[in-house]
C-alpha cells in the first residue's frame, strides 16, 4: 500500500515558514502586498480567489481583491493592471483565469509587470524557468517539487512522466524535474501507447483534467504518483486524474485529491509574493 503524501500538512508547514519570513520582512519596514483581480462571478474562480485571500491574511501578507464586472472591457482591465504595476505597496499581481470569453488572457498576462508576475505566466518569467534562472516559481509544479523534497523522494536520474503539456502545469513541471536531473517524458492527447509509457515511470505526474484517467495498468509497482487534476466524479465528488482506490495498492507513494497538490499551489503563491516584495526592496 502506498504512502500517502499529505499535501495539507506539508503546505501548512510551508505557510508557517513563509509567515515567519513575512514577519521578519515587516520588521525591516516592508509589508508584502498582493493584488488579485477577479473579472465576473465564475463560482470556481470566486472560491480560488477567496482561498488565496484567506491564505495571504494568515501569512501576514496584505491581499487586495479587485472585483470587476463580467462586462469589463479589455481596455478597462489593462488600465487596472497598469495602475497596479505602478503601486509601490503592491508587489505581486495576479489575474484569476479563465477570463470571460471577450477578454484576451494572453494580453493581460503580457501587461503584468514581469517583476510582479507572481503566477510566473509572463513570457519573460517562463523564459527564466526554461533556462533555470528562476525569478518566480511556477506555483503548481513548484508545489509538486516541494511535496517530493519534503517526502524525501529524489528525482535525480529517475524516469519521470508528465501527462499534460499545458503552459501552467505540464510544461513547467517537466522543466523543474529536468533541472533536478530527471529523465523526463511529456505525454499529451496525441501520445501513442500512453499506458506503456506511463508504466515506465518512477515518478508519474498527472495533469490532464479528466476524472480517474490514470488507471492501475498505467502504474509501475512502487512508483510515486502525483495527481494534479481537480475534477468532479459521476457523483459530483471532488477527485483527481488518478483512480485513487485502484492505484493506491500498487504505488509506492501517492497524493490524494483533495489534500495533495492543491494546497501547495497557494503556498507557493505566497512564497512568490514574499520573493517579489524582497526583490522590489533590494532584499533578495
Ligand atoms: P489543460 O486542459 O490546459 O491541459 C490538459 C492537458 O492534458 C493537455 O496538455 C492535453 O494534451 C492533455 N490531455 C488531454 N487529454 C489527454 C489524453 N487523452 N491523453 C493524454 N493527455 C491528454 O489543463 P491544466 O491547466 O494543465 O490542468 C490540468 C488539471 O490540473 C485540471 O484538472 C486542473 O483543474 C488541474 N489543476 C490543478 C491545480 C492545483 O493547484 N492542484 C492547478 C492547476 C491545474
Amino acid at each position: 500500500m502506498a504512502t500517502r503524501i499529505d499535501g495539507k500538512a506539508i503546505a501548512a508547514a510551508l505557510r508557517g515558514e513563509i509567515a515567519a519570513e513575512v514577519a521578519q520582512l515587516k520588521e525591516k519596514g516592508v509589508a508584502p502586498g498582493l493584488a488579485v483581480i477577479l473579472v465576473g462571478e465564475d463560482p470556481a474562480s470566486c472560491t480560488y480567489v477567496r482561498n488565496k485571500q484567506k491564505a495571504c491574511e494568515e501569512a501576514g501578507i496584505h491581499a487586495e481583491q479587485i472585483n470587476l464586472p463580467a462586462d469589463t472591457t479589455q481596455e478597462q482591465l489593462l488600465a487596472v493592471v497598469e495602475e497596479l504595476n505602478h503601486r509601490s505597496d503592491i508587489h505581486g499581481i495576479l489575474c484569476q483565469l479563465p477570463l470571460p470569453r471577450h477578454l484576451d488572457d494572453e494580453a493581460v498576462i503580457a501587461a503584468i509587470s514581469p517583476a510582479k508576475d507572481v503566477d510566473a505566466f509572463h513570457a519573460e518569467n517562463v523564459g527564466h524557468i526554461m533556462i533555470g534562472d528562476i525569478r518566480f516559481l511556477p506555483c503548481t509544479p513548484a508545489g509538486v517539487m516541494e511535496l517530493l523534497h519534503r517526502s524525501d523522494i529524489s528525482v535525480e536520474g529517475k524516469q519521470c512522466v508528465v501527462i499534460g503539456r499545458s503552459n501552467i502545469v505540464g510544461k513547467p513541471m517537466a522543466m523543474l524535474l529536468l533541472h533536478e536531473n530527471a529523465t523526463v517524458t511529456i505525454c499529451h492527447s496525441r501520445t501513442k501507447n500512453l499506458a506503456e509509457v506511463c508504466r515506465g515511470a518512477d515518478i508519474l505526474v498527472a495533469a490532464v483534467g479528466r476524472a480517474k484517467f490514470v488507471t492501475a495498468d498505467m502504474v509501475k509497482p512502487g512508483a510515486t504518483v502525483i495527481d494534479v487534476g481537480i475534477n468532479r466524479d459521476e457523483n459530483g465528488k471532488l477527485c483527481g486524474d488518478v483512480d485513487f482506490d485502484a492505484v493506491e495498492p500498487i504505488a509506492g507513494a501517492i497524493t490524494p485529491v483533495p489534500g495533495g497538490v492543491g494546497p501547495m499551489t497557494i503556498a507557493l503563491l505566497l512564497k512568490n509574493t514574499l520573493t517579489a516584495a524582497k526583490q522590489q526592496n533590494g532584499l533578495a
